[in-house]
């Protein structure tokens, strides 16, 4: 297979326009040697690095196109403890020492966050300024409501708690939702500058960081890695994978690539709303992702923005469709603001498993990955990106299904039109709330 250039299907974002300073890398030029190669310039790839580093580590990353440009700069920016099961469900497939372990997990992973934005005075945003899971139907009232009890019981949690329809709709500002799952410990961050900060982070403590440079291939050579970028080669003890949904790009994502099926996920900013309208919705400063299957996702600004998400397209194409659509889901939600202007649009890609978990694990002695994040990977990929580094330094941890192998997805080929399938399956069953 050869290289395929980057995709120019990436607009700009709001993120991007708000970006803030960051430090600029060169694209690799000259031959060079590593104990630790990393390919991805994301949360993953740049929290791997961070790890390297503090455990006194060589490293190089080696990114195709900026810091962060991947889904990892142009996400919804929620921070949550949760994964795309519940935690009942996580106990009922994988057992209750499993499913405790990935509670630890996840509140692990945002405290994470903090730290590294703590101990490097990381300028971006982060805030807990509480997660709401809302919901329209009865059945995922249900789901919450276990999952209250079921953290209540077995992990003494009583943080996360159920809202009325009273409640979500102050919170909110709208009458949309019948109920939610509030998770204060939850919250935001601008993800674009937190990518960009992190990266600046890794070359403060000597890390190496190269952008414009894609990998296009490796080979093991005796007991090295041997990659090759389009002007140099890199010489490593170890190579580590954090490049998620693009695993495609070229030759080096190797049989990954066959394991995750990248999901189009795209948002819109509006223009700047009116006093009232920014008194009125989410005025507790929360951040909203919903419970459908297709999930609708969303928070304001700093400066005062409607931000709203929810699936793209089924291919990887922009298309006026796709943001006709999330306006129309927006003003579902939010009436008022049918008629705002939209200053901003942009889409990116989500990494879907085949059992909704994200992995961290090894393909052998020399190469490891962390990836398939299904749309929860702001703090999931900061932790992962953490245990990929100790993984591959020879310090194991063990997280039940999510430290393993990756598995293949059967019929990977045909997985846009599967794409097109399932998603109208799901829109039915968020319809008819099954
Ligand atoms: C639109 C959208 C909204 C989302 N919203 C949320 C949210 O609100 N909360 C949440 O928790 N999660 C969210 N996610 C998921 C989250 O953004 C991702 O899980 C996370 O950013 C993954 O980080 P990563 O570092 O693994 O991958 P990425 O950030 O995608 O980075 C992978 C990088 O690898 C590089 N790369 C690939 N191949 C090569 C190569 N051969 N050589 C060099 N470089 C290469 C790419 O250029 C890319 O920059 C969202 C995702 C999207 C797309």
């Amino acid at each position: 297979m050869g290289a395929s250039p980057p995709p120019a299907d990436h607009p700009p974002s709001y993120w991007a326009a708000t970006r803030g300073p960051g430090e600029q890398f060169d694209a690799l030029t000259s031959d060079c040697e590593t104990d630790f190669l990393i390919i991805g310039g994301g949360f993953s790839g740049l929290s791997a690095a961070y790890r390297l580093r503090a455990l006194g580590a060589d490293c190089i990353l080696l990114e195709a196109n900026d810091v962060g440009w991947g889904a990892s700069g142009r996400n919804g920016g929620m921070v949550v403890p949760r994964y795309k099961h519940t935690f009942p469900t996580l106990a009922k497939d994988y057992g209750r020492e499993t499913a405790l372990a990935m509670h630890r997990a996840a509140h692990r992973a945002v405290d994470l966050i903090e730290t590294l934005v703590r101990d490097e005075n990381l300028d971006c945003g982060f805030t807990r300024c509480g997660h709401l899971t809302p919901f329209v139907h009865e059945p995922d009232a249900k789901r919450f409501a276990a999952d209250v009890d079921w953290l209540a019981n077995e992990a003494a949690d009583t943080v996360p708690r159920l809202l009325d329809r009273a409640e979500i709709e102050t919170r909110t500002g709208t009458p949309f939702y019948s109920g939610a799952y509030f998770e204060p410990r939850g919250g935001a961050v601008h993800p674009l500058r937190y990518s960009r900060q992190l990266a600046a982070a890794v070359a403060r403590r000597g890390g190496h960081i190269h952008t414009r440079t894609q990998v296009l291939s490796w080979s093991r050579e005796g007991s090295s890695i041997r990659a090759r970028t389009p002007n140099a080669t890199v010489r490593a003890r170890r190579l580590l994978l954090a490049t998620n949904a693009h695993t495609d790009l070229t030759q080096a994502g190797t049989v990954l690539k066959r394991c995750v099926i990248p999901i189009t996920s795209s948002l819109v900013a509006t223009a700047p709303l009116t006093d009232a309208l920014r008194k009125a919705i989410l005025p507790q400063g929360n951040v909203v992702t919903d419970a459908k299957r297709l999930t609708n996702y969303f928070r304001i600004s700093e400066d005062g923005r409607m931000i709203f998400g929810g699936r793209g397209g089924a291919s990887h194409q922009e298309s006026e469709t796709i943001y006709s659509r999330l306006r129309r889901e927006m003003a579902q939600i939010y009436p008022d603001l049918a008629d705002r202007r939209i200053d901003f649009r942009w889409s990116g890609r989500v990494a879907v498993t085949l059992d909704g978990l994200p992995r961290v694990g090894k393909l052998n002695d020399q190469v490891f990955f962390a990836m398939g994040y299904n749309g929860r990977g702001v703090a999931l990929a900061t932790l992962l990106g953490h245990m990929l580094a100790d993984l591959s330094a020879g310090q194991p941890g063990e997280l039940g299904p999510i430290t393993g192998p990756m598995t293949t997805i059967p019929f990977h080929a045909f997985r846009v039109p599967a794409k097109k399938v399932v998603m109208t399956y799901y829109k039915l069953r968020d319809a008819l709330g099954l």
